[in-house]
């Protein structure tokens, strides 16, 4: 190795300051609008490496300034950059783009059924593992849904988002807020077991399926495409209807 190389490779060495804005401070619980952390480089690395090592994954991850001058996840950082660090702009802000598709992982069932109850396209199931969710996430360009920042550190993943809250209802409500898709609802569209779309059906043709009170309360039905599972406006509506009401307008169905 000649002296020239040595010097260079000492400047990947040493104390970098990175500063973390907007909701990637969540990562850091931290109460204020940026988090500025140090970091010790013992040798040349890249700024992904580096800011998934301080705990937020790529994804997250929008426009990047290295004193200044804006950098991607590629970057190696030299001793003494100051990095500040933006999270990733939501793309489908306008109202007729198309709406994003999501692939959940397995521990979000709840929230996957939720969803589609708003009628928004999510893939879940609670045999893939993370391979598959990564695999299918990029084959099918659908946005990963988790609350394993692990997961979302495969560089296989271009979108994903960590879900920062535990309980499903929340989760729907973030989930619709971060990723603007209050437009795109289409409450009771989809099936909340399959994903497959919803038809309305006349209820004297699937009578002899309905159990007696059902049978005597409700009057509207609709029917998987994909499972032939049979929908009313019961228990799992009422659940989500305050969501509903919140964010979509309810498509009452004519008398
Ligand atoms: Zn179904």
């Amino acid at each position: 190795m000649t002296s020239a190389n040595l010097s260079t490779d000492s400047l990947y060495r040493g104390e970098i300051t990175v500063v973390f804005h907007g909701n990637l401070t969540d990562f850091f619980k931290s109460p204020s609008d940026s988090f500025v952390t140090h970091f010790q480089m013992r040798e040349k690395t890249s700024l992904k490496h580096i800011v998934e090592a301080l705990g937020v994954p790529h994804p997250e991850i929008g426009k990047t300034l290295v004193n200044q001058k804006e950098v991607n996840l590629s970057y190696h950082p030299i001793r003494g950059d100051h990095i500040h660090i933006y999270p990733r702009q939501i793309e489908q802000a306008i109202e007729n783009k198309d709406c994003p598709r999501f692939i959940l992982d397995n521990h979000l069932g709840k929230l996957a059924a939720y969803l589609r109850l708003l009628g928004i396209d999510t893939l879940y199931n609670h045999q893939y593992d993370d391979d598959q969710i990564a695999q299918i996430s990029a084959q099918q360009n659908r946005i990963v849904l988790t609350r394993d920042r692990g997961l979302l550190k495969r560089k296989v993943i271009q979108h994903g988002y960590c879900v920062r809250q535990d309980d499903p209802l929340s989760q729907v409500t973030e989930v619709i807020h971060h990723f603007q898709l209050a437009p795109h609802l289409k409450p009771f569209s989809r099936c909340p077991r399959c994903n497959g779309l919803l038809e309305k059906v006349d209820k004297q043709t699937i009578l002899d399926q309905l159990l007696p009170l059902t049978r005597l309360y409700y009057q509207d039905f609709s029917r998987c495409s994909h499972c032939g599972q049979i929908y009313w406006k019961g228990s799992h509506y009422d659940r989500i209807k305050p969501v509903i009401q919140r964010f979509a307008t309810i498509q009452d169905e004519e008398p």
